[in-house]
């Protein structure tokens, strides 16, 4: 039997199948056991000091229990307590970004995505630097300030000098008054020098689906190629920490395994990086199977349903309090809206996950990775996200700040990020509405931007802020952060 041991640098020893079985039988037994899910709850709820605010979390055996129990009022109150830790640790500023696909080569057998090896229906393509500069610029005018590069496995045709000359690339495209300030990535896993690498080109977050933590069925869904190494995959973020990442992103597509025993593992790799690194998980995404070329998401027995969505989103949100959340153009406008309420603090806007399908005039669907189901343009994305009381943020400043890893975890667990998130959204949104944005656009948002000021707590803070804005509206000086 192998011994469970979050501190162990073995997947298998930090993301043990037994600890998850005794979790889930756990959680099964204390679903209706009122007196434990109070405690459970009380823990969880966000605690006020004189500097800010704090928060406990909850250990996967604690969230699992929360996520089986089917009591609606509890359900309710998790959700209330989800919006409450958003709230308190990140305000109402949701951050904006998009993905950009750089090729879509790929060596590995993805069961569940278009992009595998075997796939001779899709187009294959790989975008030059030429075209990448395009692409760069076409997210540029429509607002964009933060991307999220993604890349199909592929030594041949995508190598690691590939990777670094595209966000080399990306960040030396200067388009009138935009600039892309921050490239995450979204790459295979891969080694420590080539986590170094990225490190050095200046990368944000490095960002790894897990796909399901359940090793058996892992190893069925990727049945070739370098992505069937269920270690090599579950271990690539302590290999990026080695490298000097201090920022790493996880997740699981939910649909593929049990969802219960994909949100105790996702849980248990957060526990596992608190532990060995100090530094959890700077986002958690919750993708699911989408229909795409090749692709029926009813082909996967696992699939959820909105409503068990929406409450593993909360149970995230109060496990892992001080974790950026995300969720993609991959769900509805509905879906969207429901989970901005109990928890996520960033989504993508005006995606497209084609290859070069920023340049094209209609949305192209021959190299696309997966059906988008919100395909609003970002103006409306902007203009959705204000009538829904939420600042649309286009923030990057920690990272360029020096914030990341255990800086930004302090400040973000003491409950001050706040006061850097909350002065920026407002600053960066009035870039977009000055540069981007549509007449209609722009009146709203500045009319929210005059009441948002009023919201900043520290004088001298607002006083700098509504100064930076001035400047915004009558020069073209841009980038002011705190
Ligand atoms: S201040 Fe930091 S945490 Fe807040 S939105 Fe900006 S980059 Fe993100």
């Amino acid at each position: 039997m192998v011994i469970y041991d979050m501190k162990s640098m073995r997947a298998e020893e930090f993301i043990s199948d037994t600890e998850i079985v005794e979790t889930l039988r756990y959680a099964d037994e204390n679903k209706d056991n009122m007196p434990l899910i109070e405690e459970i709850l009380e823990k969880a709820r966000p605690q006020q000091n004189e500097n800010g605010c704090t928060c406990r979390g909850l250990s996967h055996r604690e969230a699992s229990v929360l996520l089986s129990c089917e009591d609606k009022e509890v359900i309710e109150r998790i959700y209330e307590i989800a919006e409450e830790i958003k709230l308190a640790f990140y305000g109402n500023r949701i951050v904006i970004f998009a993905p950009l696909y750089l090729s879509n080569y790929c060596v590995n057998g993805c069961l569940y995505c278009p992009y595998h090896y075997n796939n001779g229906n899709i187009a294959r393509k790989k975008l030059t630097q030429e075209e990448i500069r395009a692409e760069v610029i076409a997210l540029q005018d429509m607002g964009h300030k933060r991307l999220a590069i993604e890349s199909g496995e592929d030594p041949v045709n995508n190598p690691i000098e590939y990777i670094l000359e595209s966000i080399d690339t990306i960040y030396n495209v200067h388009h009138k008054n935009g600039d892309i300030r921050r490239v995450n990535v979204n790459i295979a896993a891969t080694t420590v020098e080539n986590y170094k690498a990225l490190k050095d080109a200046g990368i944000g977050t490095y960002i790894l689906f897990q796909e399901t933590y359940n090793k058996a069925g892992y190893e069925k869904l990727h049945p070739t190629g370098p992505k069937h190494d269920y270690a090599y995959h579950t271990e690539a973020m302590d290999r990026a920490m080695e490298g000097g990442i201090d920022d790493v992103g996880l997740g699981v597509l939910f649909g593929l395994e049990g969802y219960r025993y994909e949100f105790a593992g996702l849980l248990m790799h957060a526990e596992h990086l608190e532990a060995v690194h100090g530094v959890g998980p700077h986002t958690i995404s919750v993708p699911r199977v989408k229909r795409a070329e090749g692709i029926d998401p009813g082909a996967f027995d696992n699939s959820i349903s909105d409503d068990i969505f929406t409450k593993i989103t909360a149970c995230i949100r109060l496990a892992v309090p001080y974790t950026g959340m995300i969720v993609s153009t991959r769900e509805s406008e509905e879906v969207r809206q429901r989970l901005l309420k109990v928890g996520i603090s960033q989504v993508s806007g005006a995606s497209r996950t084609s290859v070069g399908g920023y340049t094209e005039k209609e949305r192209p669907h021959d190299t696309e990775q997966f059906d988008v189901s919100d395909q609003r343009s970002l103006d409306e994305v902007v203009g959705w996200l204000m009538d829904n009381g939420h600042i649309p943020s286009f923030c990057t400043a920690c990272y360029r700040a020096g914030r990341t890893g255990d800086r930004f975890m302090s400040l973000c667990k003491s409950g001050q990020i706040l006061n850097c998130c909350h002065p920026n959204a407002l600053m960066t949104l009035s870039e977009y509405l000055e540069d981007y944005a549509s007449e209609e656009t722009k009146r709203r948002g500045y009319k929210m931007i005059e009441e948002e000021l009023l919201r900043i707590p520290k004088a001298e803070v607002r006083r700098v802020a509504e100064e930076n804005i001035r400047e915004i509206r009558n020069s073209n000086r841009r980038d002011f952060r705190f």
